[in-house]
């Protein structure tokens, strides 16, 4: 009678883990706290099962397995697992009633408390056989213990009871192996599928037709479904454009066929919208226990990103280098030690005589050598010697521009910078257009200032010029208390030259005048200007009033020599009259100084002209 009522419980055990099995697998996703209680839900329910179909040994003790079932729920399920179980087998028993509702509620309490105790002793996560052992050990532990205890009513300590409790061990332990061997088994699973589900790549099963067996998430997410199941039975026909998908059919027919796998297969793939994809593939065949082809596994990992990289890098790679190739500049880099590490034919071609000696891998100061003996630069003598070939490499590494005369006329512009690890970069570039048409602006300049001190008509300087000289002598001169003196020059009855002989024999007539006042000026400091009209003036500063009276006085006898023929005049020449005045403390501006000198010139007129008169020195009366 015990044995078919053990059986009987034992095939509720067996059915409410493996209905749990079932469930669990189905709702892998629940929470911790959700699948605690579910868990003793079901053992609950298992025990109560177990209960109705217990037997009545002695009067209000029964026999089942709930012991079992409460164990199973403390160790593998938790503390809120056994609430439950415990709660539900509680009520059970209670409900039945008899004599022995207190020891059994003795007994509920006792493997709940010592099912967790192994829980916690060889930890929460783990189910291995040793915990099993535990389980059962507990289950047994119990029921021998209740047995000596309430000997009263109960089932003797007896070959049954003994057989009975050997019973419920062995049961225990068979439930508490198949969940260890199903948590394994999930565990694995579990990992298996993580993996899968959050690897980066597509990964995907096919069979031997290949139609999709197993895919993860990104496959699925890759072609617009939300579920991995939805995924197979399908084929790459119902995914891609058929011809595509014919490629990718014969080559995996290939692979299960020859049995060779498919390894690191990169290759594109051009998107309806014109995206250009690249992937890497690996595709393994599949056999089954006998060897037979069942299908293939495969792995493609979209490489888009790294392609683009890639070819970014080769891209900016080439451009550099055709840059430097094509560009017209020389261009050549030195490591920190000096040594051309790079360099364009450009560069070499800049420097013919020491071309051979600018190869990659050579010293500076060897460059430089060859350079030097070369004497292709002429502001470098063949001779230079050591002195030149050091001070030159030092100058490698400072940042600074140089311009280079070459042997054969052009001209080159060296332009060396510091990069941030030491390195010089060295720009060569050739500006002898640039260097002819700089020397042609410096002379143009030079012209066009030469024109706009010079008087047109007269060749001599202008009044400009003149007014500048004054002012900056007069100042000198009051500073240092040097002399300075000038003279104010009219053309005598000019204005009748002019009716006698035309206007453009007058303009000649002063181009002459001009020569004889340039004439007579010797010393670099003497300036002889128009003044205006046809009257000069002449500057002549560290010149005091006779050294200007000399001179004065030359010039009336150099224009005598010219005799310039004037038929008006009744000295049937061209004469000029003279005021001269010289610096004195009396003038405080250059105004007062030529206003002396015209007041002199006034008089040379009123004395009859073709003379010259001296300013007063003292200010006259008014
Ligand atoms: P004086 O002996 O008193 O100086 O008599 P003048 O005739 O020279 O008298 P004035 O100084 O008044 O006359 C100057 C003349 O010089 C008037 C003007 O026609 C002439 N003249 C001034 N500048 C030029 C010039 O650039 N070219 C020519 N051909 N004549 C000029
Ligand atoms: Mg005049
Ligand atoms: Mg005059």
């Amino acid at each position: 009678m015990p044995w078919q009522v053990l059986i009987g419980n034992v095939a509720a055990v067996s059915l409410v883990i493996s209905v749990w099995m079932h469930l669990h697998y189905k709702l892998y996703r629940l929470t911790e706290v959700q699948a605690q209680l579910g868990f003793g839900l079901m053992m609950g329910l298992g025990a109560v099962l177990s209960m109705l179909l217990s037997v009545e040994v002695g009067s209000g003790y029964y026999l089942d397995l709930r012991s079992t079932l409460l164990a199973v729920s403390a160790v593998y399920g938790g503390p809120l697992a056994v609430l439950v179980t415990g709660a539900l087998t509680a009520a059970q028993r209670i409900s039945m009633g008899g004599a022995g509702v207190e020891p059994a509620l003795i007994s509920i309490m006792l493997v709940s408390a010592l099912g967790l105790a192994v829980r916690i002793r060889f930890g929460r996560g783990t189910a291995d056989a040793k915990k099993a052992v535990a389980c059962a050990v507990t289950v047994a532990a119990v029921t021998l213990t209740m047995s000596i205890l309430h000997r009263t009513g109960n089932p003797p300590v007896t070959a049954l009871s003994l057989a009975i409790i050997a019973g419920k061990f062995a049961a225990t332990l068979a439930a508490a192996s198949v969940i260890t061997y199903f948590r394994a088994f999930t565990l694995e699973r579990d990992i298996l599928k993580a993996a899968l589900t959050q690897a980066p790549d597509f990964h995907y099963v096919k069979d031997r037709n290949s139609r999709f067996v197993v895919t993860n998430l990104n496959v699925a997410r890759d072609h617009d479904r939300t579920r991995s199941s939805e995924m197979v039975g399908l084929t790459d026909f119902d995914l891609y454009p058929s011809e595509m998908a014919q490629t990718f059919f014969d080559r995996e027919q290939e692979i299960m066929s020859s049995g060779e796998p498919l390894v690191d297969f990169e290759e594109p793939l051009v998107e309806e919208n014109g995206r250009e994809r690249w992937f890497v593939t690996s595709k393994i065949p599949l056999r089954n226990r006998h060897g037979d082809l069942i299908g293939l596994s495969g792995v493609t990992r979209d490489i888009t990103e790294k392609k683009r990289l890639i070819q970014e890098a080769v891209d900016s790679k080439n451009v550099l280098s055709q840059a430097m190739t094509e560009m017209s500049d020389g261009l050549a880099m030195f490591n920190p030690e000096g040594r051309l590490v790079f360099c364009n034919d450009q560069y070499r071609a800049a420097f013919p005589g020491s071309a051979d000696a600018r190869q990659p891998g050579a010293h500076i100061a060897d460059i430089l050598q060859a350079a030097m003996r070369s004497g292709e630069r002429i502001d470098v003598s063949p001779d230079a010697g050591e002195d030149w070939i050091e001070t030159s490499a030092a100058q490698l590494f400072l940042t600074h521009d140089s311009e280079i005369p070459m042997f054969d006329g052009r001209w080159l512009r060296q332009r060396t910078r510091l990069a941030a690890d030491g390195s010089a970069l060295v720009v060569v570039s050739d500006i002898t257009a640039m260097k002819h048409s700089e020397e042609r602006l410096t002379q143009l300049a030079l012209k066009m200032k030469g024109l706009a001190d010079t008087d047109a008509l007269t060749g001599i300087a202008n009044r400009r010029v003149f007014d500048e000289a004054i002012a900056e002598e007069f100042a000198r001169a009051r500073r240092v208390d040097s002399a300075l003196s000038l003279l104010l020059i009219d053309v005598d009855h000019f204005k009748a030259y002019n009716d006698s002989y035309g206007h453009l024999e007058g303009d000649n007539c002063l181009r002459v005048i001009g020569e004889v006042l340039g004439s007579v000026t010797k010393r670099p400091s003497d300036l002889a200007a128009r003044f205006g009209g046809e009257e000069f003036a002449i500057l002549l500063p560290g010149t005091d009033r006779d050294g200007a009276l000399r001179l004065a006085r030359m010039l009336l006898s150099a224009l005598h020599r010219r005799a310039i023929p004037h038929r008006e005049s009744s000295k049937g020449m061209v004469t000029v009259s003279i005021g001269v005045a010289t610096m004195s403390e009396r003038f405080s501006t250059p105004a007062e100084l030529i206003e002396a000198a015209d007041q002199a010139l006034y008089a040379a007129k009123k004395n009859g002209r073709d003379r010259v008169e001296v300013a007063a020195t003292q200010a006259r009366a008014a």
